[in-house]
């Protein structure tokens, strides 16, 4: 069996040398994110990830979330007792603000401590990372009473946060929102109504829970701008802080389902007696808008979370090739007759392949999760903005195309086990089935394909996508004209891969408004283009770092080496997609759309 072990040296060179930790640090307010403190918090979580939560993930996905006869959900054995560790242990406020009890890291250093609890234990962490979903909302948009009286106890832990969009008729349409804000003439409101599939609705780690809800006032406009965003607890809160009187807020269901069984998924009843007490967030009628803002740093964590259980996946799968002797492997004439499968080369394939889509989705979260300090603190505007705008082009392809590579990563993880993997006891098919969800919740591939094409792309008629394919391309210029063959290929591959790029984005700024039924056909294989040139500018990044580190000495010279030839093996085997997503893109639409709906 393999026991979770954080990598370590592969986040450090990642944060540090692609991502630019360093420049981080000097951000005002970030002075704490000094290397050594940063060594040591990533030294903790990777502790605390493979000694508390990696073993817990496999007995927690067998006995699964239970609801009691009496509305309580009981969470599996050891997870109520982790949480509280995670709580003590501070690793809740992480980068929320020290005015409430957070610790105000960077998101860069957050992101690489997340990672840890996504693989580790994909189903624990959903509890704390709706709640800084929720967290988000309140301080972006709460009145200071909101902020005061939910805040410090949300970043400690010791009360969580749920985000309540989803009800039968409203999924990706959050237009269709049905539930009802009647307001009380006190500045309260009364909700009814009923939400799906939400995430830790009810659990047993914590005394009260704190509910975002989505729902309509009254004389609300129709679609979205009717759509107000309230907080309703799950006990109400006396103005001394001690808690009050239940709310009418109930769990009257919970989730059989594929994955992440350990994670409670509650179906919600609101004003069931009488009407649940809330309290509007903000101003009434903004409530998508502000859900929007939020749902960058969701969206991101989601993506995320296909990092993590990529490498997951990647880790078991290199400890059973090891392992598991069978046959004999091409080429090698002397020596035992039969060897461990890591042998043949149709598995260091799988692994290959596994390890570098990993390594080239985790430098894309990272690289994006500096730009979001940069466009949250840099003391210039100019460049926070130009740092928010590459975040908001990225977010869609961190999501979307990270939570898509990870089904063929834990697929290939499946597939590196033979039969085994088929079977519940090796782990490998535990993280297949729970990475299902993720392309699903916090919006679908297709809607963050819909996002990258429209607000992303089409809307500034190309600005943005042009400026970062440029980027690339003076970086695939610069590995190309290297003087080392490996490099040389790596630039020569990625050139043709951004060419390609920056040709779909000339043709989806034009046929988008051309049109748009043809556009959006194109629309999720141009999110994977996107996502298979970013890797291949963040591996072909790494290589000439590390080719850099090589020459001068520097480094551990066995790791840099791996770099290069992972990042070859990309631009080899990965970038070369890039031209049959273009041809899918600027090609394939008429086909796509060439049958009426009957015919199906
Ligand atoms: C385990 C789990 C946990 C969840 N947790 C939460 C939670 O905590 N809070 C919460 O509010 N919700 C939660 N959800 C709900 C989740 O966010 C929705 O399921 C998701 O947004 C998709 O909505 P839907 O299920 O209604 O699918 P639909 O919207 O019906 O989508 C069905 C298909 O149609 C496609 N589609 C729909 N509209 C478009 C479009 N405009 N363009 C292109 N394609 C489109 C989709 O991509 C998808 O393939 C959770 C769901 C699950 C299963």
């Amino acid at each position: 069996m393999s026991a979770y072990q954080a990598p370590l040296a592969e986040m450090q060179f990642v944060m540090n040398e692609l991502a630019g930790l360093g420049q981080i640090a000097k951000l005002p307010g970030f002075a704490e994110a000094a290397p050594e403190t940063v060594t040591a918090i990533l030294d903790e979580a990777a502790k605390f990830a493979t000694n508390v939560l990696d073993p817990l993930n496999g007995p927690g996905d067998r006995e699964g979330a239970k609801r009691l006869p009496d509305g309580s959900v009981k969470t599996p054995a050891g997870f109520k007792d982790a949480y509280w560790q995670f709580v003590k242990n501070g690793w809740n406020g992480l980068t929320k603000s020290e005015k409430y009890g957070g610790q105000g890291l960077p998101q860069l250093v957050a992101t690489a401590v997340e990672e840890m609890w996504h693989a580790s234990n994909m189903a624990f962490d959903l509890c704390p990372l709706l709640t800084q979903g929720a967290i988000e909302a309140i301080e972006l948009r709460g009145s200071d009473k909101l902020k005061a009286t939910y805040l410090p106890k949300m970043v400690e832990g010791s009360w969580t946060g749920t985000m309540n969009l989803t009800e039968p008729q409203a999924g990706s349409d959050l237009a269709a929102v049905r539930t009802r804000a009647v307001p009380q003439g006190d500045g309260t409101y009364k909700l009814f109504g009923q939400k799906i599939f939400i995430t830790y609705g009810e659990h047993d780690y914590t005394d009260n829970i704190i509910h975002l809800v989505l729902a309509r006032t009254p004389d609300a406009p129709e679609g979205v701008k009717g759509i107000s965003l309230f907080v309703v607890p799950k006990f109400l809160v006396n103005d001394d802080g001690s808690l009050g009187p239940r709310n009418d807020v109930h769990c009257v269901s919970i989730e059989h389902k594929l994955g992440i069984h350990a994670s409670p998924t509650a179906v919600m009843a609101y004003g069931d007696h009488g009407g649940a007490v809330g309290y509007v967030v903000g101003e009434e009628n903004r409530g998508l808008e502000y859900m929007f803002i939020m749902m960058n740093l969701a969206r991101f964590s989601v993506g995320m979370e296909g990092v993590g259980i990529s490498e997951r996946a990647y880790q078991r799968a290199v400890a059973h090739a090891r392992e598991r002797v069978q046959g004999k492997a091409v080429g090698f004439e002397k020596g035992p007759a039969t060897r461990p499968i890591i042998e043949h080369p149709d598995i260091r394939r799988m692994l290959m392949t596994m390890r570098a889509y990993t390594e080239a989705m985790r430098a894309v979260a990272y690289v994006t999760a500096a730009a979001m300090d940069n466009a949250r603190s840099h003391p210039e505007a100019d460049a926070r903005k130009r740092h928010q705008a590459f975040v908001d082009l990225l977010i869609p392809i961190v999501k979307g195309w990270s939570t898509e590579v990870a089904q063929d990563v834990t697929y290939l993880g499946v597939q590196v086990h033979g039969g085994m993997g088929f079977i519940e006891e090796t782990g490998a098919a535990q993280h297949y089935r729970d990475a299902r969800i993720i392309t699903i919740y916090e919006g679908t591939t297709g809607i963050q394909a819909n996002d990258l094409i429209g607000r992303k792309t089409a809307r500034d008629a190309g600005a943005t996508a042009s400026q970062v394919a440029g980027e690339i391309d003076r970086v695939a210029a610069k590995l190309a004209s290297h003087g080392d063959k490996s490099l040389q290929a790596i630039g020569l591959s990625l050139a043709s891969a951004v060419a390609e790029l920056q040709a779909a984005i000339e043709w989806v700024v034009r046929t988008f408004a051309e049109n748009p039924r043809v556009a959006h056909a194109g629309s999720v294989p141009y999110l994977h283009l996107w996502g298979i040139v970013a890797g291949g500018w963040q591996m072909g990044r790494a290589a000439l770092l590390a080719s850099q580190q090589l020459a001068s000495g520097q480094g551990d010279a066995e790791f840099l080496r791996a770099k290069i030839a992972t990042a070859r093996f990309y631009a080899d085997s990965m970038l070369p997609q890039a031209s049959g997503f273009a041809h899918t893109i600027t090609e394939g639409g008429e086909s796509v759309l060439a049958l009426p709906a009957a015919a199906f």
